[in-house]
Protein backbone atom coordinates (compact mmCIF):
# COMPACT_ATOMS: atom_id res chain seq x y z
CA UNK A 1 0.00 0.00 0.00
CA UNK A 2 2.54 2.38 0.57
CA UNK A 3 4.51 1.42 -2.89
CA UNK A 4 1.21 2.60 -4.60
CA UNK A 5 0.61 5.87 -2.50
CA UNK A 6 4.15 6.67 -3.05
CA UNK A 7 3.46 6.00 -7.23
CA UNK A 8 0.73 8.10 -6.62
CA UNK A 9 2.95 10.76 -5.49
CA UNK A 10 5.32 10.44 -7.68
CA UNK A 11 3.13 10.98 -10.74
CA UNK A 12 1.94 14.17 -9.28
CA UNK A 13 5.60 15.47 -9.30
CA UNK A 14 6.03 14.54 -12.75
CA UNK A 15 2.76 16.31 -13.78
CA UNK A 16 4.49 19.42 -11.16
CA UNK A 17 7.76 18.46 -12.83
CA UNK A 18 6.51 19.39 -16.81
CA UNK A 19 5.10 22.84 -15.26
CA UNK A 20 8.39 23.44 -13.93
CA UNK A 21 10.33 23.12 -16.66
CA UNK A 22 8.46 25.52 -18.54
CA UNK A 23 8.33 27.69 -15.76
CA UNK A 24 11.99 27.20 -15.98
CA UNK A 25 12.27 27.96 -19.62
CA UNK A 26 10.38 30.93 -19.32
CA UNK A 27 12.85 32.36 -16.74
CA UNK A 28 16.06 31.89 -19.40
CA UNK A 29 14.00 33.43 -21.85
CA UNK A 30 13.71 36.25 -18.96
CA UNK A 31 17.69 36.56 -19.80
CA UNK A 32 17.79 36.03 -23.24
CA UNK A 33 15.42 38.43 -23.99
CA UNK A 34 17.16 40.78 -21.81
CA UNK A 35 20.43 39.76 -23.54
CA UNK A 36 18.70 40.32 -27.26
CA UNK A 37 17.46 43.88 -26.50
CA UNK A 38 20.83 44.65 -25.27
CA UNK A 39 22.87 43.38 -28.25
CA UNK A 40 20.55 44.87 -30.58
CA UNK A 41 20.82 48.03 -29.17
CA UNK A 42 24.79 47.61 -29.01
CA UNK A 43 24.52 45.71 -33.00
CA UNK A 44 21.83 48.41 -34.57
CA UNK A 45 20.98 44.80 -35.63
CA UNK A 46 16.91 44.07 -35.47
CA UNK A 47 15.76 41.44 -33.10
CA UNK A 48 14.17 39.50 -36.10
CA UNK A 49 18.35 39.34 -37.88
CA UNK A 50 19.39 38.71 -34.26
CA UNK A 51 17.44 35.78 -33.79
CA UNK A 52 17.84 34.30 -37.42
CA UNK A 53 21.71 34.22 -36.11
CA UNK A 54 21.37 32.60 -33.23
CA UNK A 55 19.09 30.27 -34.88
CA UNK A 56 21.51 29.25 -37.15
CA UNK A 57 24.62 29.25 -34.50
CA UNK A 58 22.30 26.72 -32.79
CA UNK A 59 22.16 24.62 -35.81
CA UNK A 60 25.65 24.54 -36.83
CA UNK A 61 26.46 23.85 -32.72
CA UNK A 62 24.05 20.70 -33.40
CA UNK A 63 21.64 22.40 -30.37
CA UNK A 64 24.25 21.74 -27.98
CA UNK A 65 24.26 25.52 -26.80
CA UNK A 66 21.36 27.04 -25.51
CA UNK A 67 20.00 30.57 -27.13
CA UNK A 68 21.25 32.63 -24.32
CA UNK A 69 25.07 30.88 -25.10
CA UNK A 70 24.25 31.52 -28.69
CA UNK A 71 23.54 35.25 -28.49
CA UNK A 72 26.32 35.39 -26.56
CA UNK A 73 28.49 33.85 -29.29
CA UNK A 74 26.46 36.02 -31.84
CA UNK A 75 27.61 39.01 -29.79
CA UNK A 76 31.34 38.18 -30.07
CA UNK A 77 31.39 37.41 -33.79
CA UNK A 78 29.77 40.73 -34.63
CA UNK A 79 32.41 42.46 -32.50
CA UNK A 80 30.15 43.29 -29.60
CA UNK A 81 31.25 42.95 -26.32
CA UNK A 82 30.21 44.80 -23.02
CA UNK A 83 33.79 46.05 -22.09
CA UNK A 84 33.01 49.30 -21.76
CA UNK A 85 29.59 49.09 -20.55
CA UNK A 86 28.07 49.18 -17.13
CA UNK A 87 25.95 46.66 -16.08
CA UNK A 88 23.19 46.69 -13.33
CA UNK A 89 23.16 43.67 -11.15
CA UNK A 90 19.82 42.08 -12.27
CA UNK A 91 21.06 42.48 -15.81
CA UNK A 92 24.18 39.96 -15.21
CA UNK A 93 23.38 36.25 -16.60
CA UNK A 94 24.83 33.50 -16.21
CA UNK A 95 28.06 32.91 -18.64
CA UNK A 96 28.83 36.60 -18.98
CA UNK A 97 31.91 37.58 -18.66
CA UNK A 98 34.41 41.16 -18.67
CA UNK A 99 31.55 42.31 -16.76
CA UNK A 100 31.31 45.99 -15.55
CA UNK A 101 29.23 46.65 -12.50
CA UNK A 102 29.21 49.12 -9.60
CA UNK A 103 27.89 48.33 -6.02
CA UNK A 104 27.71 48.80 -2.70
CA UNK A 105 29.33 46.33 0.14
CA UNK A 106 26.61 44.61 2.33
CA UNK A 107 29.10 42.42 4.00
CA UNK A 108 31.75 40.45 3.76
CA UNK A 109 32.47 37.25 4.98
CA UNK A 110 35.73 35.96 6.45
CA UNK A 111 38.43 35.11 4.15
CA UNK A 112 38.86 31.35 3.82
CA UNK A 113 42.13 29.63 3.42
CA UNK A 114 42.26 26.27 1.18
CA UNK A 115 44.50 23.62 -0.15
CA UNK A 116 43.77 22.17 -3.22
CA UNK A 117 45.99 19.25 -5.00
CA UNK A 118 48.64 20.61 -2.56
CA UNK A 119 48.14 24.28 -3.88
CA UNK A 120 47.42 26.73 -1.28
CA UNK A 121 45.36 29.64 -1.86
CA UNK A 122 42.81 32.41 -0.48
CA UNK A 123 39.28 33.42 -1.34
CA UNK A 124 37.08 36.04 -0.14
CA UNK A 125 33.20 36.09 -0.22
CA UNK A 126 31.56 39.62 -0.16
CA UNK A 127 27.99 40.28 -1.36
CA UNK A 128 27.23 43.64 -3.49
CA UNK A 129 24.39 45.69 -4.23
CA UNK A 130 23.01 48.08 -6.21
CA UNK A 131 19.13 49.73 -6.82
CA UNK A 132 18.16 46.77 -9.11
CA UNK A 133 19.47 43.58 -6.78
CA UNK A 134 22.43 42.23 -4.93
CA UNK A 135 24.77 39.73 -6.01
CA UNK A 136 27.58 37.33 -3.89
CA UNK A 137 31.03 38.55 -4.93
CA UNK A 138 33.68 35.96 -4.92
CA UNK A 139 37.25 36.91 -4.74
CA UNK A 140 40.55 34.74 -5.96
CA UNK A 141 43.23 37.36 -6.46
CA UNK A 142 45.53 37.58 -3.67
CA UNK A 143 45.87 41.59 -4.46
CA UNK A 144 42.12 41.75 -4.09
CA UNK A 145 41.88 39.80 -0.99
CA UNK A 146 44.58 42.43 0.33
CA UNK A 147 42.30 44.95 -0.11
CA UNK A 148 40.09 44.06 2.27
CA UNK A 149 42.69 42.45 4.78
CA UNK A 150 44.19 46.18 4.56
CA UNK A 151 40.97 47.64 5.23
CA UNK A 152 41.00 49.56 1.88
CA UNK A 153 37.49 47.75 0.76
CA UNK A 154 35.03 47.68 3.90
CA UNK A 155 31.41 46.98 4.41
CA UNK A 156 29.35 49.99 3.15
CA UNK A 157 31.43 51.42 0.50
CA UNK A 158 30.68 51.37 -2.99
CA UNK A 159 32.97 49.63 -5.23
CA UNK A 160 33.79 49.55 -9.04
CA UNK A 161 34.25 45.58 -10.37
CA UNK A 162 35.72 45.56 -14.11
CA UNK A 163 36.06 42.58 -16.35
CA UNK A 164 34.60 39.65 -14.03
CA UNK A 165 32.53 36.34 -14.93
CA UNK A 166 29.49 35.14 -14.14
CA UNK A 167 29.70 31.46 -12.83
CA UNK A 168 26.61 30.05 -10.79
CA UNK A 169 24.93 32.92 -10.07
CA UNK A 170 27.57 34.25 -8.73
CA UNK A 171 30.12 37.26 -9.91
CA UNK A 172 33.89 35.94 -10.40
CA UNK A 173 37.07 37.82 -9.71
CA UNK A 174 40.06 36.78 -11.51
CA UNK A 175 43.42 38.43 -11.90
CA UNK A 176 42.61 39.97 -14.77
CA UNK A 177 39.93 41.34 -12.92
CA UNK A 178 39.98 44.99 -11.40
CA UNK A 179 38.27 46.13 -8.23
CA UNK A 180 38.68 49.57 -6.94
CA UNK A 181 36.53 52.24 -4.75
CA UNK A 182 34.28 54.38 -6.12
CA UNK A 183 33.29 57.74 -4.65
CA UNK A 184 29.81 57.25 -6.55
CA UNK A 185 26.93 57.22 -4.17
CA UNK A 186 24.22 54.41 -4.24
CA UNK A 187 21.03 54.81 -2.74
CA UNK A 188 18.08 52.51 -2.54
CA UNK A 189 19.78 49.14 -3.01
CA UNK A 190 18.65 45.87 -2.53
CA UNK A 191 18.91 44.79 0.55
CA UNK A 192 16.58 41.63 0.76
CA UNK A 193 18.34 38.60 0.02
CA UNK A 194 17.93 37.40 -3.77
CA UNK A 195 17.74 33.83 -3.86
CA UNK A 196 18.11 32.13 -7.53
CA UNK A 197 15.83 29.88 -9.17
CA UNK A 198 17.17 26.72 -9.67
CA UNK A 199 16.68 22.98 -10.02
CA UNK A 200 17.63 20.57 -7.19
CA UNK A 201 20.05 18.68 -9.73
CA UNK A 202 21.61 21.59 -10.26
CA UNK A 203 21.91 22.56 -6.81
CA UNK A 204 25.93 22.77 -5.31
CA UNK A 205 26.82 23.16 -1.73
CA UNK A 206 27.58 26.64 -0.62
CA UNK A 207 25.39 27.69 -3.19
CA UNK A 208 21.45 29.46 -2.42
CA UNK A 209 18.64 27.91 -4.12
CA UNK A 210 14.93 28.70 -4.52
CA UNK A 211 12.50 25.85 -5.89
CA UNK A 212 9.12 24.53 -5.97
CA UNK A 213 9.23 21.55 -4.80
CA UNK A 214 7.05 19.22 -2.96
CA UNK A 215 7.36 17.57 0.53
CA UNK A 216 8.21 14.07 -0.12
CA UNK A 217 9.14 13.09 3.61
CA UNK A 218 9.02 14.35 7.14
CA UNK A 219 10.70 13.25 10.09
CA UNK A 220 9.99 13.69 13.51
CA UNK A 221 11.19 16.92 14.77
CA UNK A 222 14.03 17.49 17.22
CA UNK A 223 13.48 19.71 19.71
CA UNK A 224 16.14 21.89 21.99
CA UNK A 225 16.15 25.04 23.64
CA UNK A 226 17.96 28.34 22.74
CA UNK A 227 19.10 31.25 24.95
CA UNK A 228 15.99 34.23 24.50
CA UNK A 229 18.89 36.57 24.48
CA UNK A 230 20.98 35.41 21.74
CA UNK A 231 19.47 32.51 20.30
CA UNK A 232 22.55 30.08 20.71
CA UNK A 233 21.72 27.09 22.30
CA UNK A 234 21.79 26.29 25.86
CA UNK A 235 22.35 23.54 27.98
CA UNK A 236 20.47 23.25 31.18
CA UNK A 237 19.07 26.84 31.01
CA UNK A 238 22.28 27.97 30.56
CA UNK A 239 23.65 30.52 28.01
CA UNK A 240 28.04 30.51 27.86
CA UNK A 241 27.48 33.92 27.76
CA UNK A 242 24.39 35.45 29.50
CA UNK A 243 24.17 32.54 32.35
CA UNK A 244 21.00 31.29 33.26
CA UNK A 245 18.36 32.21 30.81
CA UNK A 246 14.33 31.53 30.41
CA UNK A 247 15.10 29.38 27.46
CA UNK A 248 13.06 29.50 24.14
CA UNK A 249 11.63 26.12 22.44
CA UNK A 250 13.06 25.53 19.16
CA UNK A 251 12.40 22.59 16.67
CA UNK A 252 14.15 21.48 13.41
CA UNK A 253 12.32 19.28 11.13
CA UNK A 254 13.90 17.40 8.36
CA UNK A 255 11.89 16.72 5.46
CA UNK A 256 12.98 15.54 1.87
CA UNK A 257 11.95 17.81 -0.79
CA UNK A 258 11.67 16.95 -4.65
CA UNK A 259 11.57 19.15 -7.70
CA UNK A 260 11.34 16.28 -10.36
CA UNK A 261 14.55 16.68 -10.81
CA UNK A 262 15.89 15.03 -7.56
CA UNK A 263 15.23 15.30 -4.15
CA UNK A 264 17.43 17.10 -1.08
CA UNK A 265 17.11 16.57 2.69
CA UNK A 266 16.23 19.61 3.94
CA UNK A 267 16.21 21.18 7.50
CA UNK A 268 12.65 23.07 8.73
CA UNK A 269 12.67 25.34 11.77
CA UNK A 270 9.40 25.73 13.94
CA UNK A 271 8.58 29.02 12.66
CA UNK A 272 8.82 28.28 8.87
CA UNK A 273 7.17 25.09 9.85
CA UNK A 274 4.04 27.32 10.87
CA UNK A 275 3.94 28.01 6.90
CA UNK A 276 2.89 24.94 6.31
CA UNK A 277 -0.05 24.51 8.90
CA UNK A 278 1.28 23.48 11.40
CA UNK A 279 0.25 25.13 14.80
CA UNK A 280 3.21 25.43 17.80
CA UNK A 281 1.02 22.32 19.62
CA UNK A 282 1.75 20.29 16.60
CA UNK A 283 5.31 20.74 16.02
CA UNK A 284 6.02 20.35 19.91
CA UNK A 285 4.44 16.98 20.92
CA UNK A 286 5.05 14.15 18.83
CA UNK A 287 1.77 12.56 19.42
CA UNK A 288 0.00 15.99 17.35
CA UNK A 289 3.06 15.83 14.79
CA UNK A 290 2.66 12.14 13.63
CA UNK A 291 -1.31 12.80 13.25
CA UNK A 292 -0.57 16.70 11.01
CA UNK A 293 2.54 14.46 9.26
CA UNK A 294 0.06 13.19 6.22
CA UNK A 295 -1.18 16.94 5.85
CA UNK A 296 2.89 18.29 5.38
CA UNK A 297 3.40 15.73 2.76
CA UNK A 298 2.55 16.40 -0.73
CA UNK A 299 2.93 20.18 0.25
CA UNK A 300 3.79 22.41 -2.84
CA UNK A 301 5.49 25.43 -2.13
CA UNK A 302 8.27 28.00 -3.24
CA UNK A 303 11.48 26.54 -0.85
CA UNK A 304 14.52 29.08 -0.32
CA UNK A 305 17.66 28.87 1.23
CA UNK A 306 21.17 27.91 1.17
CA UNK A 307 22.82 24.41 0.15
CA UNK A 308 25.59 23.00 2.66
CA UNK A 309 27.48 20.31 3.46
CA UNK A 310 27.10 18.04 7.10
CA UNK A 311 30.27 16.84 7.53
CA UNK A 312 29.01 14.45 10.33
CA UNK A 313 27.08 12.88 7.66
CA UNK A 314 28.74 13.47 4.54
CA UNK A 315 25.84 14.66 3.15
CA UNK A 316 24.13 17.86 1.65
CA UNK A 317 21.31 19.61 2.80
CA UNK A 318 19.08 22.12 2.38
CA UNK A 319 18.98 24.70 4.84
CA UNK A 320 15.37 26.36 4.11
CA UNK A 321 15.23 30.03 5.09
CA UNK A 322 12.30 30.98 3.55
CA UNK A 323 8.85 29.49 2.27
CA UNK A 324 6.46 31.25 -0.43
CA UNK A 325 2.79 29.91 -1.16
CA UNK A 326 2.70 29.49 -5.06
CA UNK A 327 0.64 31.96 -6.90
CA UNK A 328 0.60 33.62 -10.38
CA UNK A 329 1.87 36.31 -8.46
CA UNK A 330 5.19 35.36 -7.23
CA UNK A 331 5.63 34.08 -10.40
CA UNK A 332 5.89 36.95 -12.36
CA UNK A 333 7.44 38.74 -9.44
CA UNK A 334 9.95 36.11 -9.62
CA UNK A 335 10.27 36.55 -13.29
CA UNK A 336 10.88 40.52 -13.32
CA UNK A 337 13.71 39.58 -11.01
CA UNK A 338 13.21 39.48 -7.51
CA UNK A 339 11.46 42.94 -6.25
ZN1 LIG B 1 22.78 33.99 25.33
Amino acid sequence: MKRSRFYLKEKVIRKQHNAFKGFLFLNNMDNYAKLLERISQASRLQKEELERKVEAKRAKLSGLVSKEGAIQIVAAELGINFDRERMKISELVQGMKRVNVAGKILNIFPIRQYNKNGREGKVANMVIADESSNIKIVLWDISHIALIENGKIKTGDVIEIGNAMIRNGELHLSSFSDIKQSNERIDNVVTKRVYHIKRISDAKTGQDLKTRAVIVQAFDPRYFEVCSECGKKVIDSECKIHGKVEPKRRALINVVLDDGTDNIRALLSNELAIKLGLGEEDIFSLEKFYEKKSSVIGEEKFFAGSIRSNALYNTTEFNIESIEDFSIEDLIKDLEGNK
